[in-house]
């Protein structure tokens, strides 16, 4: 088995394998936030792999808060411009997607009542679209601040060899046994209450969970 190393990418932050000394093409995904669920604005490949892992510098990171500040002001000019209560161009769904084709446009103050395309209010488009800016200048700050704190605590890190095998931790389930009573199981399978059961790493914090079946059943794969 060949080793792979392993760094952390500057610009997502998250561990990820290496080519050289930068990480393989991976997808971007904003901590805390779940995949596509502000539109998807967050997700694509990540910029990271055109800068050397966090362990070498802080170049990538420092390109990174940049480009996140950018992206603030660009959202702060759209809510400038939606608060002005602009026409909105909205699109009707064909199979669930957006049919560009047909563009309808919405007007503030003048709503179509009976319009048979399912379009909505001007009112609850233009609310949608300005949570949804929020919703990202909020990602975009926490990123920031995550970013600013990399920088300013920055130390150099050799990359590490993912062959090292960390012992698997599984998500920690209160059982029962009709003999043994209550004991400490595993979410991913029944278990019964004993030596090999207690050998088991076990954690009730779900961001110490390493098993993959435990880590599907609690909906974070
Ligand atoms: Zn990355
Ligand atoms: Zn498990």
């Amino acid at each position: 088995m060949t080793d792979k190393l392993k760094g952390t990418c500057s610009v997502c932050l998250q561990e990820q394998q290496l080519k050289s000394d930068k990480p393989i093409r991976h997808g971007f995904h904003a901590r805390n936030v779940k995949h596509g669920s502000h539109g998807g604005w967050h997700t694509g490949a990540c910029p990271g792999t055109g800068f050397p892992h966090l362990g070498i510098s802080v170049e990538g990171t420092v390109w990174a808060l940049g480009d996140a500040r950018r992206k603030i002001d660009a959202v702060d000019e759209e809510l400038a411009r939606l608060a002005t209560k602009p026409d909105l161009t909205w699109h009707p769904t064909i199979k669930g997607k957006p049919d560009l084709k047909n563009a309808v446009t919405l007007q503030y103050g003048h709503d179509v009542k009976y319009a048979a395309d399912g379009r909505p209010s001007y009112n609850w488009e233009w609310e949608r679209r300005v949570q949804a800016q929020k919703h990202r200048k909020q990602d975009l700050e926490e990123m920031i601040k995550r970013y600013e704190d990399v920088i300013a605590n920055w130390q150099p890190q050799a990359a590490t060899t993912a062959a090292e095998k960390k012992e698997t931790v599984h998500s920690l389930l209160k059982r029962t046994d009709p003999r043994a009573g209550a004991f400490d199981g595993i979410l991913c399978r029944r278990t019964r209450p004993g030596f090999a059961n207690a050998k088991l790493l076990k954690t009730d914090d779900i961001t110490k969970v390493t098993c993959k079946s435990c880590l599907s059943k609690l909906g974070l794969l």
